[in-house]
């Protein structure tokens, strides 16, 4: 065994680096905590090249006195806790005394710093292990500047993604830290572009709009409550809002930005029965409790907390989130979808699909044109076509129900007699075998994914232009969207930059162009597929059928559902939905017998 050594200070830091900064991302953390802590009111972050060639943080905080800068990039020095006990009476995001010298052995840092009250400003630096400080002209507050980020840790670098991603990491982390913080005016800056400014007035709704764009307003829900343990405010999204996964969701603990179990579980809970299954609401949720309640040291980037008070907490919140959905405008228009759509329909419905039950005629005629397009012309069907279901019938009365071949089927889809629609969203369909009872949505949703597939593969997929759709977008979303344009026209999704982090929808696949909706999450969720891999194409390509369905809750006339089961008898494959579901509930007559008796 070799000898046990004590690593030198140089390689302790670097150890100690790895488990906070990870990335550009965790540099500009740290860095805009200590501007939170030291009072700012405005804090500026200023990334190159994804923050790998230089992150600057400059604020108006109450800067560092030059009898204490050389302290500052002392390990474990912090001007935020004197005892263990402080643990649990924290302020302040910060209280190990890490950030700065462990940012200082993996890149090249200088401090800027005067304090109000100071008549000059210094800067120090480290130079072979070494402080260096001297006078320079500086204005109030602090100013750190890294770069060259890992330039001496090889291995960091090459796990850090490419300098596109590192930036969206940064911006993605940078908007969450402004919405936790309204009474800040941040300001973002990516290569000599101001991505994100906020108004710092204190207003979180404010900071909220400039953030996602105006347009979110009308779909949130203030919420406020207090309780023993402290209070809890901020803004719940209906419905409308909810996305595919939880990048909607925000939770603030005391000003700091947490990801926690017990709080995400209340708010999901909280809407339950509200959103289809796999979809996670949108909320911003902010804390303040008694520290004391509190644990934040239990992860080394201090991202997850732990509360003493869990399940209190945990039944509190979930009270909150619910009395408050259900006081706002917004609960009669849900029980009232609510009960129109009596089960959520299979299929990866989105919120604003479920939410979008009402009678578009518009969209209809263009809808209903197109499905009649999909008709292929056929023998017309024979005169005395209900007597000869009869007979088949009562011939079958006996025998065992006969396997059904595919050609089987594709008939009995095209000749079957339409009895009409089970709760707007169920095909009722008499035929020879029994009863056939399909879901209109995922009907479509194959039809539409043959065609999509069908197009991908010559490609070759027509676009057609609609009505010009705007699209706001986060700082971090919009950096993907503009990453992933040439992708997105790929697909068919033809996308202009708008400024300001929004954009203009201006043509969808020709199949899918008179579906109507807002597209913004299916952009997302494309952005974020790669066709690299076969599935990934084959994800989006599902994204964009399961979108353009018919939903359940729409109305359907015979002429609509007819052209709709003729396109489904050309489908490949008319038996399962794209995510692996039956499309075709059938009640065999043998059952139906059965059920009654009869045998
Ligand atoms: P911590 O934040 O855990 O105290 P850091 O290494 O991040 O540790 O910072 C060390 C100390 O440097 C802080 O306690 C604070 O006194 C000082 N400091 C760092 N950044 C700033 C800043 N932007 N403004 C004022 N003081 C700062
Ligand atoms: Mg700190």
């Amino acid at each position: 065994m070799a000898q046990i050594r004590v690593l030198p200070p140089e390689v302790a830091h670097k150890i100690a680096a790895g488990e906070v900064i990870e990335r550009p991302s965790s540099v500009v953390k740290e860095l805009v905590e200590n501007s939170i802590d030291a009072g700012a009111t405005q804090v500026t972050v200023e990334i190159k090249n994804g923050g790998l060639e230089s992150i600057r943080v400059q604020d108006n905080g109450v800067g560092i006195a030059r009898e204490e800068l050389e302290l500052a990039f002392e390990p474990h020095a912090t001007s935020k806790i004197v005892s263990a006990e402080d643990l649990f009476a924290l302020y302040t995001l910060g209280f190990r005394g890490e950030a700065l010298p462990s940012i200082a052995s993996i890149a090249k840092l200088t401090l800027f710093s005067r304090p109000g009250e100071q008549k000059n400003g210094y800067k120090i630096w480290q130079e072979d292990g070494k402080c260096v400080v001297e006078p320079v002209g500086t204005p109030p507050g602090t100013t750190v500047e890294v770069l060259d980020l890992f330039y001496n840790v090889p291995a960091r670098l090459k796990f850090l993604k490419t300098p596109s991603t590192e930036r969206r990491h940064v911006l993605e982390l940078g908007t969450r830290l402004a919405l936790a913080h309204p009474h800040i005016a941040f300001k973002i800056i990516t290569d000599g572009k101001t991505v994100l400014a906020t108004p710092g007035n204190g207003r979180l709704l404010d900071t909220i709009l400039v953030v996602q764009g105006n347009n979110i307003a009308l779909e949130l829900v203030k919420f406020q409550a207090a309780f023993a343990w402290g209070q809890v405010q901020g803004y719940l999204g209906s419905p409308r809002l909810a996305k595919g996964n939880r990048s909607g969701q925000i939770f603030i603990m005391n000003g700091r930005v947490i990801q926690n179990q017990t709080l995400r579980v209340a708010l999901e809970k909280g809407y339950d029965g509200l959103l289809p299954s796999r979809t996670f609401p949108w909320a911003i949720i902010a804390l303040e409790l008694n520290p004391e309640l509190v644990d934040c040291n239990v992860h080394p980037a201090k991202a997850e907390v732990r509360f003493a008070q869990e399940q209190i907490i945990f039944s509190d919140i979930l009270q909150a989130v619910r009395s408050s959905l259900t006081k706002q405008n917004l609960a009669p228009t849900l029980q009232q979808k609510e009960t129109q759509v009596v089960r959520p329909a299979p299929g990866r419905i989105k919120v604003a699909e479920q939410t979008q039950l009402t009678w578009q005629p518009e969209t209809w005629e263009h809808m209903d044109k197109l499905l009649k397009s999909y008709r292929v012309p056929r023998e017309e069907p024979p005169q005395n076509a209900q007597s000869t279901l009869f007979v088949q019938e009562s011939e079958a009365r006996f025998a065992p129900a006969p396997q059904d071949t595919q050609e089987d089927v594709r008939g009995a889809l095209r000749n079957g007699r339409i009895i009409g629609q089970l709760h707007q969203s169920y095909i009722l369909l008499e035929v020879p075998q029994g009863l056939w009872i399909l879901d209109q949505h995922i009907v479509h949703e194959r039809v539409l994914l043959e065609q999509l597939e069908e197009s991908w593969e010559k490609s070759a997929v027509h676009v057609q232009e609609i009505l010009p759709q705007h699209l706001d977008f986060t700082p971090g979303e919009a950096a993907l969207v503009e990453e992933n344009l040439n992708l997105l026209a790929e697909f068919g999704l033809e996308l202009e930059n708008f400024g300001n982090n929004s954009f203009i929808l201006r043509a969808l696949p020709s199949s899918l162009a008179h579906s109507g909706g807002n597209w913004k999450e299916e952009i997302l969720e494309i952005a974020t597929t790669s066709k690299k891999t076969t599935s990934k194409k084959e994800q989006a390509l599902i994204t964009l059928s399961c979108k353009g369905a018919v939903k359940a809750g729409e109305y359907l006339d015979e002429q609509v559902i007819r052209a709709l089961l003729n396109a489904l008898a050309e489908t490949k494959n008319p038996f399962t939905c794209p995510h692996g579901r039956p499309i075709i509930v059938r009640l065999e007559n043998q059952e139906l017998l059965r059920r009654f008796g009869r045998i």
